[in-house]
Order: structure tokens, then sequence, then C-alpha cells
């Protein structure tokens, strides 16, 4: 009964969602802080009746807005339901096996291997520098491929590359080949690429409302590109799903983006947060990637990565721990509220 496509896949394993309140939870990137007022607005007055009707399958209104503040038109803009959704439509859309692997980073988002197995795409990793960096030079090394994606910055590292790194990359790689910059984490103090679109059409910019805008639970993302990306990208949606973003989302999307003020607030927040936590771990003898990011990637010498991940479980902290060779050691800690870190480092301080 089932397919020899389905029996090849290997599902992406997301982050636990415990059902009860008991941990503090640090573990999937989720913002502490709640969406904008003006969300709460929206729900608290919206129109039952409306949802008789589809939503509008071109999404005109949030892509005007989003393509307002990024400078852009709305046919530079692609929305979708979280950006793991619109990831998958640029899969599906740019990277194939004609033309050797696709290239990302050894150490990155883990869902990349498996929309390429979903896609039956080949790939390469690309080793990160010492430092966990990754290094763009590596990836002109391999002769042939059939385009490149990197989160900027880096999941689950936090480390960032500058914006001028990444011209430097898109100077010199082929221009017939998509490249994918995946900015879910670019809010937390990185500069965007999205001002390159115009110069290199083989760029997209993904970028997700679940981390810097607390939206994570009405999952919408979107892709910045040419028109001519965004335009594929449409066609892949319609070849999926025409109504893939609900009036709700639709509607919270776009009152969201025009409230920057607030985002930039609770993101200056979690940066400042971060510092504190960075430099307090350090103190108690942790090693730590410097992060651009709403998360910290830590390592204590001497213990295992999956102790520190199960004995702060066990002490009702949640974080994150890849059991991957050569970040086994590591776990990645979500930025939450002051109260959140401070008992976050008391536990710590008393368990290791
Ligand atoms: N890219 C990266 C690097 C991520 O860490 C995540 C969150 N798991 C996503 C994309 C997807 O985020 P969402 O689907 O919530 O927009």
């Amino acid at each position: 009964m089932y397919s020899s496509r389905f029996k090849k896949l290997h599902p992406y394993t997301p982050g636990e969602q415990p059902q009860n309140q008991e941990y503090i939870k640090l573990n999937t990137n989720e913002n502490p802080y709640p969406p904008s007022p003006k969300v709460e607005k929206i729900l608290r007055e919206y129109k039952a009746g409306d949802l008789r009707l589809y939503p509008d399958p071109k999404a005109v209104k949030l892509r005007e807005a989003i393509g307002e503040k990024s400078g852009l038109t709305p046919d530079n803009v692609f929305p979708g339901n979280g950006s793991d959704e619109v990831l998958s439509f640029c899969f599906y859309a740019f990277f194939g096996e004609e033309n050797g692997p696709l290239l990302f980073p050894e150490h990155t988002y883990s869902f990349y291997p498996v929309y390429c197995t979903f896609y039956n795409i080949p790939y390469t990793k690309i080793s990160l520098k010492e430092d966990f960096n990754i290094d763009l030079s590596r990836f002109l090394d391999t002769d042939e491929s059939c385009g490149v994606i990197f989160p900027n910055p880096n999941a689950p590292t936090g480390r960032l590359l500058p914006v001028d790194a990444v011209s430097g990359f898109l100077e010199k790689y082929s221009r017939e080949r998509a490249v994918i910059i995946d900015e879910a984490y670019i809010d937390f103090g990185g500069e965007s690429a999205a001002s390159l679109i115009r110069s290199y059409p083989n760029c997209i910019v993904v970028r997700t409302f679940s981390k810097s805008h607390s939206l994570a639970g009405l999952r919408l993302g979107y892709a910045l590109g040419s028109t001519d990306a965004v335009a594929a990208l449409m066609t892949v949606k319609d070849s999926f799903n025409s109504y893939p973003l609900d009036r709700l989302a639709q509607t919270i999307g776009e009152a969201a983006f025009r409230d920057e003020e607030y985002y930039k607030e609770i993101s200056r927040k979690i940066i400042k947060t971060r510092e504190r936590i960075f430099t307090a771990l350090k103190n108690q003898h942790w090693e730590v990637l410097p992060s651009s990011s709403n998360f910290l990637f830590a390592r204590k010498p001497g213990i295992k990565g999956s102790e520190l991940y199960g004995r702060l479980k066990k002490a009702g902290v949640l974080v994150r721990h890849f059991d991957l060779p050569g970040i086994e050691d590591f776990i990645r800690i979500t930025v939450g509220t002051d109260e959140q870190m401070d008992r976050f480092l008391e536990t710590c301080s008393r368990l290791f």
C-alpha cells in the first residue's frame, strides 16, 4: 500500500512541545514575549463570519506590507505557511538532480537533508571553520553544484556572516544556480542580504514571522527574490495548495509586519539578555559561541552534551541537544525572559 517514495523518507524531528507548562522552555527558539498588541486587537475583534470565505490565494495585502518594508515590490515577495513550507517550495523549484549536489554547511538546519530526501536532491555538506563559522570560499571549491543554501546566522551555531561576505560569494558563484539565504534569525543582530536581490537575481532570502515577530504558532514565513523566482514559487504553491495562508494569518501578518517599532524593541531586549547570559556562562567556565541569534550554543568541558540536556530536563529546563559528531557536546539554549534565564543560570551553577 505504501509507495517506494514514501519508504525512503527520513522526517525532521521538531523540538519537544510539552503539553504542560512545568518546564522553562528554552528548546525551540520561540520568542518569550507576546506578539504586537495590534495582533491581540485583531484576534479580539475578528468576525468569525469572515471565515466562510476562502482567503486571497495571492495574499496581496500581506505581500504589499512586506514589500514596502523591504524596499521591494509585492512581486518580489512569496509568503507561505511558515518558512519551512517556503523552504520546501524553494527546494522543489530551484534544486534538482541534474547539475550536481546541493551544497550546505556541515552543521546547519537539519531540515535541509530532509527536503533533499523528499525531492531526491543529492547534497554535499561543506565543513565549518574550527571556530564554527561558515567558510563560503569552501563552497567555491566544489566543481559542480545545483545550488547553495545556508542560514545566516547559522543554526544551531548562531554564528553570523557579514553581508559583504555574502555579496562576495554571490559575485564568484554561478549566476545560473540559486543561492538561498535562510534568515530565520537575522533580526537578532545581523544585516539582511535582501538588498542583494536586485543585483543577484539568483539570490533568494527566506525569512519567518516565528522568531522576531513572536508568531511561531501562526505559521507564516516568506521568500524575497526576483519576480521570476517568486513566480516560480507561486507555480509550486498552486500545484500543491492554493490557500496555504488562511485569512486570519494574512490579516495578522500584515498588522504584525507594520508594527516594526514593537518588534525592534523586543529584539533589543532579547539581544541584551543574550549578551548577559553569554558572559555569565563564560564565568561559569562554559565555552559559548558568539551568537547573533536568539539562542546560544554552548558546552561545558568535561560534561557530555546528552548529560547537560538530560540533567537540565530533570531539573525542569528544556534545551535542545543534537547528537551529531562534532557538535554532540553542545546544547542550544533559546534566550528567554530575564527571569527564565536567571533560573536557567541558577540551575546550571547548581548542577554542573
Ligand atoms: N530556518 C531555520 C534555520 C530554523 O531554525 C527554523 C526553525 N525551526 C526555520 C527555518 C523554520 O521556521 P518556521 O517554519 O517556523 O518559519
